[in-house]
């Protein structure tokens, strides 16, 4: 199909310094624990962006020096030149489809740990290191002079590694040049601290060494934070971030513009809509005539052109919505805006960061699998044989199953018990916050009903008899779990005393609308993700009175993962939720539950008129169970497998239940059907 000539401005070229973007859409700088660790799968992911039309492709973060070493965290390094043959594995990667590769230099200074490298960090004064029992020391000229000479190396080796932009970078409460700028940070009393002269030099000098010493082939981007969101403590928008701006307006070749730190940039689609960093970006482009390159979570290609018309941007960066689907802007480009697999802003992706581990994405299954396993988020091999698929259950494993299976040319029964397909996205998407979630069910709904070959039946419960009397050649059960109402989980082997009699609303039942009449009702948190927080407000904007009890150090403790902790602790003490973090649910007894503190201090005893533990839950396998049992009716049957996925086989996340029927379709008819099987990058052996 061919374009709508009402987007047709997203792709227009744009000029940056010496180098031209074939189109407006850029993937900006963002982590995915791969980095120099896994350098094959790195550029796979990074090259998917590029083929799926995303005009630029900018690394993560590249170290430029062992003192500024940010392990445990795995980001790009470009140390020295032994780092640049790893880098060209992207940069080719990228240039195959015709798009730029953008490196995101950086000296974290006294953010470093420099845990690794056990070099002394260093920063503009002698202060704690942001994340570390241990501070870094004051740099005198010495030591900046070293530090410009590191980066204008790194630059040059950059682009030795094919990298077509050098970004310098100011953002996230993380790099060197933002904090010779922060006034809290940068107490210097020389010519690099003070006055906002002095504070900015090192930035502009990083700027001009670069210009100077690979501009001419490379263009010079800056990513600049223009709110910390702290008030007049840090860089803001309605502060200095517009002197800041001006001052250096036409210096650098573009301007990446953002917020600070990493959780206001990335916020979840929970608490900020796409776009809300307009606000705080939008004064950019009327100090420079640079392009402008900004982040929101944009997903609609009206808003890009809207953005482009209003002037307040050139290029439409994205990371999340180029994780969710790296094809978008091609989507976009063929007229083919229904096939856009849009981010849910739920941050999983982050989470892969945040744990060390490679990327992953509820939305799209196959981020981070790219070069391991071989998989493209748009292709799939066709179908080996012509068994037929029979898919009990229709949330995200079954519908994800199903839209796989059916584009591999499989037929394809999908039969749900309840009256709509979605399973648990249907219920969790209806809670306070977390709408954007339905995006999952959505974008399968969408595929799946263009299938000719996908079949599915609504309001159809099946049982073993159904099944084995279909003759289907395999049987997969996507059915789900079911939340505990006993307490046990993390903290308790055992169901706890007392709950069996109380006044108990499982998970499950508030979801479905199942709710206290009135009174006070006690969250019990042993799960320690998003859900009981989630509940605890659904709870609460019904008119009841909430505590909120946990065994975490804090509400939605795992929430640290996707940037969302404060806010939700924030949040749950503004609906007026008392939050009692750090202890346990020991008891219940005559309305009354007993609370054991962590550290051993006195039992509380609470009175309450009801409780909804979030522990844990338990797979829907019955039907498994009852299949199974019988192997000779499965062959009288015709059945070749019976195969249990997502929530069924172990409750889990969303983004598990999608890769997890993902991950059925693909390994379908393999000899080597369920091996764990994929590649993996081993260390070279050091020749010197
Ligand atoms: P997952 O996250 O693994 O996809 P969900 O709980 O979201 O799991 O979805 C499971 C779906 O399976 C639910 O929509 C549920 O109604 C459906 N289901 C469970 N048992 C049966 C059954 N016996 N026949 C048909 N559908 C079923
Ligand atoms: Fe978006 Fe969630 Fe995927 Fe991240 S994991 S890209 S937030 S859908």
């Amino acid at each position: 199909m061919a374009r709508d000539p009402r987007y047709d401005i997203l792709f227009e070229p744009v000029k940056i310094g010496p180098v031209t973007a074939r189109n407006r859409f850029f993937q900006v700088p963002h982590c995915n624990g791969m980095g120099h660790q896994h350098p094959h799968g790195h550029a796979a992911m990074r090259g998917m962006k590029a083929e799926g039309g995303w005009a630029v492709v900018s690394t993560e973060e590249c170290e430029i020096h062992p003192s500024g070493d940010v392990t445990p965290y795995v980001e790009a390094r470009i140390w020295d030149d032994h780092d640049i043959p790893y880098l060209s594995m992207m940069t080719e990667a990228v240039h195959r489809h015709g798009s730029l590769a953008a490196v995101e230099l950086v000296h974290n200074g006294p953010s470093s740990s420099n845990l690794y490298s056990r070099e002394v960090p260093i920063g503009p004064v002698h202060q704690p290191t942001s994340y570390y029992p241990f501070q870094a020391r004051a740099m005198d000229r010495q030591d900046i002079r070293d530090y410009r000479r590191w980066h204008r190396d790194a630059a040059i080796r950059a682009k030795k590694a094919g990298f077509d932009i050098v970004y310098v970078y100011a953002g996230h409460d993380l790099s060197m040049p933002m904090h010779f700028l922060q006034k809290r940070r940068n107490q210097r009393i020389d010519e690099y601290g003070g006055s906002l002269e002095n504070r900015i030099r090192l930035f502009r000098e990083v700027i001009e060494d670069a210009k100077s010493a690979v501009g001419d082939t490379c263009g010079i981007a800056v990513r600049f934070a223009v709110d910390e969101m702290m008030g007049k403590d840090g860089i803001a928008a309605d502060g200095e971030a517009k002197d800041i701006v001006a001052m250096l307006a036409e210096l650098p070749d573009l301007w990446d513009v953002n917020l600070s730190t990493w959780k206001h940039d990335s916020q979840t689609s929970r608490f900020s809509e796409e776009g809300f960093q307009e606000p705080f970006t939008a004064f950019v482009k009327t100090l420079t005539t640079k392009p402008v390159v900004g982040v929101g979570r944009y997903t609609s290609p009206d808003r890009m052109v809207s953005l482009i018309k209003k002037g307040v941007l050139d290029m439409i960066g994205a990371a999340r919505p180029s994780i969710a689907d790296p094809y978008l802007p091609k989507k976009i480009e063929e007229g083919r805006l229904e096939d856009i697999r849009e981010c849910i802003g739920c941050n999983i992706c982050v989470s892969g960061d945040y744990t060390i581990t490679p990327i992953r994405c509820t939305q799209n299954p196959t981020m981070g699998e790219e070069w391991r396993k071989g998989w493209h988020p748009e292709l799939i091999s066709p179908k080996a044989s012509n068994d037929r698929v029979l898919i009990v259950g229709g949330g995200p494993a079954g519908l994800e199953a199903a839209r796989a299976l059916g584009l591999r040319g499989y037929d394809v029964a999908l039969a749900e018990s309840s009256t709509e397909l979605g399973g648990r996205v249907n219920k969790e998407s209806r809670l306070p916050g977390l709408s954007a979630w339905g995006r999952v069910r959505d974008y399968r709904l969408g595929q799946i009903g263009k299938m000719t070959n996908v079949e599915t039946y609504l309001d159809s419960r099946l049982n073993a008899a159904n099944i084995l009397e279909y003759g289907f050649e395999r049987v997969v059960l996507a059915t789900g779990c079911h939340w505990r109402k006993d307490g046990v989980g993390r903290s308790h082997a055992y169901p706890i005393p007392g709950l069996d009699k109380a006044n108990v609303f499982s998970p499950d039942g508030i979801m479905a609308g199942r709710l206290p009449g009135s009174g006070t009702v006690l969250v019990y948190d042993d799960d320690l993700f998003y859900l009981a927080g989630v509940l605890a407000e659904r709870l609460a904007k019904a008119g009841l009175k909430v505590i909120y009890v946990t065994t975490g150090d804090t509400a939605s403790s795992w929430t640290t993962n996707t940037l969302e902790l404060l806010v939700i602790n924030k949040h749950l003490r503004k609906l007026g939720i008392r939050v009692i973090p750090s202890r346990d649910l020991v008891g219940v007894k005559d309305g009354v539950a007993q609370l054991e503190h962590s550290y051993g201090e006195e039992p509380e005893f609470i009175p309450v008129d009801a409780i909804v533990p979030v522990t844990a839950r338990l797979p829907e396998e019955a039907l498994y169970q009852s299949l199974i049992a019988n192997p000779d009716a499965l062959k009288d049957a015709g059945i070749k497998s019976v195969t249990r996925i997502g929530d069924c086989l172990a409750p889990g996340l969303i983004a598990y239940a999608v890769y997890s029927g993902h991950r059925y379709a693909r390994e379908l008819d393999a000899n080597d059907m369920g091996e764990v099987k994929f590649r993996r990058p081993l260390p070279l052996m050091a020749t010197s």
